[in-house]
């Protein structure tokens, strides 16, 4: 008989906070990632999906949402053995994956086995596990899905964010406090759960240098979540107009800034566009034309010259003739 026990899907909503999130990051890096048909460069893509704190934080992931769905199941007489067990999942899906995936899922196996041990005792009726909610923001749809959903014995709800990192640290209270993430949560578990909505928990798992775990509430932010469908409303209204106005994803507003440019996890995976030129691609296809590139020297004039004297850029990226 064929095995039909499930594996939950973790991964985003079909239209969620990180797409709102990403324009206002930098307008143009949302144009690459989303409004380019031509170059079918939909965000994320590239080595980013297997930069080893994203993989750890997806396979943790889905530990806890196998484990939380088999409690459920416990806790409404019904049948845990829908789902696979947690490790069984991971092992699954990193094998299926490969690559770093495979090489970290050990180690994330441990962490969810010492998370399970530490909250052994946990007193919490589990209500959803990895759905998707949907809400309407000034007549623009905005999704979220919810890592977990649960009533404390009072019969307050509670949506608890699980969030991975290497490092525990209170201030990351305060730091996700203002996540655009956590106000979409709040505003769509707010709607669902009306007087019974107790507020937002982060659920912080340290994978690194010893496992560690810590749960906090949010720290307030009264005046962003007031305003947080008015930011989204008007985002999705620029994007609207900027699409209008035909831009290339090259003339969107660009962040320049080496926060937006260099985040947390390395370069934005289209900096050589950025830095070079829309013509800047990167894959296969050579040219027979010189490589070369416009220069602006501090006078003002141009020149055109060997993209060899150039410090950039990466050997997987070539310049068009121009
Ligand atoms: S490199 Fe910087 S300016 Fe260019 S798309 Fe990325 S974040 Fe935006």
């Amino acid at each position: 008989m064929a095995d039909e026990r499930l594996i939950i899907f973790t991964g985003p909503s079909p239209r969620g906070w990180h797409r709102i999130g990403m324009f206002l990051e930098c307008p143009s890096k949302y144009a690459w990632a989303y409004e380019a048909k031509e170059e079918g460069t939909r965000a994320p893509t590239g080595p980013l999906q297997e930069a080893v704190p994203l993989v750890r934080g997806s396979l943790i992931h889905l530990g806890l949402a196998q484990h939380y769905a088999q409690v459920r199941e416990y806790q409404n007489d019904g049948d845990p053995d829908r789902y696979y067990p947690p490790e069984d999942a991971m092992r699954i899906v990193a094998e299926a994956k490969g690559g770093t995936w495979a090489s970290e899922v050990d180690e994330c196996v441990q962490c969810v086995h010492a998370y399970f041990d530490h909250y052994a005792n946990e007193d919490l009726k589990v209500l959803r596990v990895e759905e998707a909610y949907k809400g309407d923001f000034g007549g623009f749809p905005l999704t979220g899905r919810l890592d977990l959903v649960v009533e404390d014995r009072s019969g307050k709800v509670f949506v608890m964010d699980h969030k991975t990192t290497g490092f525990l640290s209170a201030k990351q209270r305060t730091y996700y406090s203002v996540s655009g993430q956590m106000h979409t949560y709040r505003w769509l578990a707010a709607k669902e759960y009306g007087e019974r909505f107790g507020g937002m928990r982060v659920n912080l798992i340290q994978h690194t240098n010893g496992f560690k775990f810590a749960r906090y509430d949010l720290d307030p932010a009264p005046h962003m979540f007031t305003n947080f469908p008015r930011i989204i409303k008007e985002a999705e209204e620029a994007i609207l107009r900027y699409r209008a106005e035909g831009r290339k994803p090259s003339e969107w507003p660009m962040a320049v800034s080496e926060l937006a440019c260099f985040h947390r996890y390395g370069a934005c995976e289209f900096l050589d566009k950025c830095k070079w030129g829309a013509c800047w691609r990167s894959g296969a296809r050579r040219r027979k034309t010189p490589r070369c590139a416009t220069w602006t020297g501090s006078t003002g004039r141009q020149r055109r010259i060997p993209v060899t004297r150039y410090f950039g850029p990466s050997t997987r990226s070539r310049p068009c003739a121009m």
